[in-house]
This record gives structure tokens, sequence and C-alpha cells, in this order.
């Protein structure tokens, strides 16, 4: 035991302070507690790494998106109503909706409850699946013209009649509150400030409130979209905290996913399918961001359904230091990363 201590106040002395505070607090509960201690210290010392004993003295923490988001909302509302009151704008969010996919329209509705929750102002503009790609583009246009209007927003996917990428660089990038303009993108790889992608930004706000140090951390994101994987190795790269991470990204043709998820110390899941990372894949201590949303049959439910995320939650949270559940993890804020950016928008118009 004298050894290995000698060995860990080595390592501890070059960890970070909240690691150091930390395994502080495990030798002292060890000097207290006794035996069932005891033998968790040991175990934590033969393990020997910061993640392994946090893992083994603090239980698993659940990332609560609702908690967070109702903070970060608070803070928001709060800022919006001075900026009112001192003469500035009321921010104004503009949201379309084309088609009625119930998805869609669950999420449109609430962005615009949240808008109404803070004080925003909000349009939703509905439109039928035919509309054609020009008679969207004219209502992007007269959005971007409007002196009301700060954020624009346009549900995706749109139907597959019209491009993505066309409305989205047709979106006034000034009021490009979803991040996903090639200005904003841009400005976000070269580390200007600018709107960042809701989602990412939505869990660099949730990493920032738990205090989690990713610095210097194995990240795995799996999932190179546009809107979240992709920008998502671009934060965690970029050189503050949260960030600083060394960053790999998989995807569907990466070969070893196993090898390299089972590697990460943060793993992000963006994927798109049901309980996609298995316990199997993740190593003990790990932080685990369940970016994905699926709807799977559940004939216990009323509904006959429910949501899960890309990660087997049940078998994987026990593995963890941190996880975000789904729902109520990823999603909600997602919604503050997009009020952010619609007051910053107001604020800069
Ligand atoms: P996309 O479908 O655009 O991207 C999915 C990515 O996952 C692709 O890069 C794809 O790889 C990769 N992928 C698919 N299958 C595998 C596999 N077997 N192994 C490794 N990689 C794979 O999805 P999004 O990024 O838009 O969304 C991902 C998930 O997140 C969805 O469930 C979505 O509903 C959810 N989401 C949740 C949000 C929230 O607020 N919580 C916000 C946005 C999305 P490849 O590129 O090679 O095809």
């Amino acid at each position: 035991m004298t050894g290995n201590l000698a060995k860990a106040a080595k390592v501890v002395h070059c960890s970070a302070r909240r690691s150091r505070v930390f395994f502080i607090k495990c030798v002292w509960q060890y000097c207290v507690n006794g035996k069932e201690c005891a033998e968790k210290m040991e175990l934590a010392l033969n393990r020997f790494s910061m993640p392994a004993i946090r893992a083994i003295f603090a239980p698993m923490q659940i990332l609560d998106g609702t908690a967070v988001a109702a903070h970060i909302k608070a803070q928001i509302k709060e800022e919006a109503a001075a900026m009112k009151a001192s003469g500035g704008k009321t921010p104004h969010l503009a949201a379309v909706l084309v088609g009625n996919d119930p998805a869609s329209e669950a999420y449109v509705g609430s962005k615009v409850r949240t808008c109404e929750e803070l004080g925003f102002g909000s349009t939703l503009i509905r439109l039928e699946a035919s509309i054609t790609e020009g008679e969207l583009l004219e209502v992007v246009k007269k959005l971007n013209a409007d002196p009301e209007v700060n954020g624009i927003l346009v549900q995706l996917p749109l139907p597959k009649h019209i491009s993505d990428d066309i409305i989205i660089n047709n979106i006034d990038p000034k009021k490009d509150v979803d991040g996903f303009h090639p200005i904003s993108q841009g400005k976000m790889l070269l580390g200007q400030p600018g709107f960042l992608p809701a989602t990412p930004y939505g869990i660099l706000l949730m990493l920032e409130h738990y205090n989690i140090d990713t610095t210097g951390k194995h990240c795995v994101v799996i999932g190179r979209s546009n809107i979240v994987g992709t920008p998502m190795t671009v934060l965690m790269s970029r050189n503050s905290n949260p960030g600083n991470a060394t960053v790999t990204i998989c995807h569907s043709k990466t070969t070893n996913l196993k090898e390299m998820v089972l590697s990460a110390d943060i793993i992000i899941a963006a994927i798109g399918r049901p309980r996609f990372v298995t316990a199997d894949m993740v190593k003990e201590g790990a932080i685990v961001i369940d970016v994905g949303i699926n709807r799977i049959d559940d004939p216990t439910r009323k509904s006959g359904s429910r949501l899960v995320g890309d990660v087997d939650f049940d078998n994987v949270a026990p593995k963890c230091s941190y996880i975000t559940p789904v729902p109520k993890g990823v999603g909600p804020m997602t919604i503050c990363g997009l009020m952010k950016n619609t007051l910053l928008a107001a604020k800069q118009a």
C-alpha cells in the first residue's frame, strides 16, 4: 500500500487541480472510514488513473439537460429583459417548418414555446411539403429583410426536392442562429466569434456547467454530419476549455470503431442508431454524451413507442463517470444553444 501511495502521489502531483482535490478527499475517506474504503482505495490505486479512481469512489453522475437548461434559460431571460429595459431589441426568432413530419413539429413547437418562456418574440411559418425550392427561398429572403426578425431557423430535414444547402446558404449569416451557414461554420473553424451550431454549442454549455475538464482527454466523436459530428470535433480540439482534447472522428467506414471507442475518455455519439454504443465499447470512467434521438417500438407504453439514444444507457451508465440520458440530455441543451445565438443576433442587430 505504501508503495502504491507513493506512485499515486507522483501521478496526482501531475494531475489537474480538481483531480488532486478529488484524490485527497478519497485519501481522507480512506483514513476515516476504514476497511471498506481501504479496499476501494487499493482497487483504485491498482487501476491507477484518475477516471478509474473517480469511477470507483464517485457514483456515476447523470448530466441533467433539463436542469442545466433551466439554469441557462433563466440567465438568458434576465439578459433579454435587461436589454429591453435599456431600450434595446426584443430578440425575435422566425422558425420555418415545411411539411408535417411529427418529429420536426415537436422540435419547432418546443423552440417556439421556449421563445415565449424567455420573453423573446417568435414567428412560426408553416409551409406545405409541396412548396418549391424557389418559393421557400422567397420566404427566407423576406425574413432576411425583416428588421423585426433577428434569428431564422429552417427546420431540417427538408423534403427531398429542396436542397438543404441552397436554403441554408441563402439565410443572412447575421441571422443564422442555427449556426449552419458556411460563414458561421468557417468562423467556428478559424476560432472567430460567431454563431456556433446549436447542438455542439449546447454540449459545450453542459460540459462547462458541470465543470468537466476536457483538457488532454481523448475524445471520440461518432458521426460526421455538418450539424453535429464535424463541428463537435472542431470545438473539442480548439484551444480552450471545454476543448483541448485529442479528437478522433469515426463514421460508417471506420474499420476499428470498437477499438477507437474503447480508448476514449469522452465519447460523443451522434449516429442516429438506437443503442449502438454498448457497454463492451466503453472504458470505465468514460464521459458519455449521447446526441441520438431514436424512436423505437415499446408496447408497454400507451403511445406504443419511446425515445432512446445512440447509447445503450442501462448497461453503459454504470461504467461512466458522467452520462447524458435520452431524452432530457442533449435535447434541451440544443435549444439553449439556439436561444443564446438568438440573443447574440439581437445584440448585434
Ligand atoms: P446524420 O444521419 O446526418 O449523420 C450520422 C452519422 O453517423 C454519419 O456521419 C454516419 O457516417 C454515422 N454513422 C451511421 N452509421 C454508423 C455506423 N454503423 N458506424 C459508425 N458511424 C455511423 O445524423 P445527425 O448528425 O444529423 O444526427 C445524429 C443523431 O443525433 C440522430 O439520431 C439525430 O436525431 C440526433 N440529433 C439530436 C439532436 C439533439 O438536439 N439531441 C440534434 C441533432 C441531431 P457516414 O458519414 O459515413 O454516413
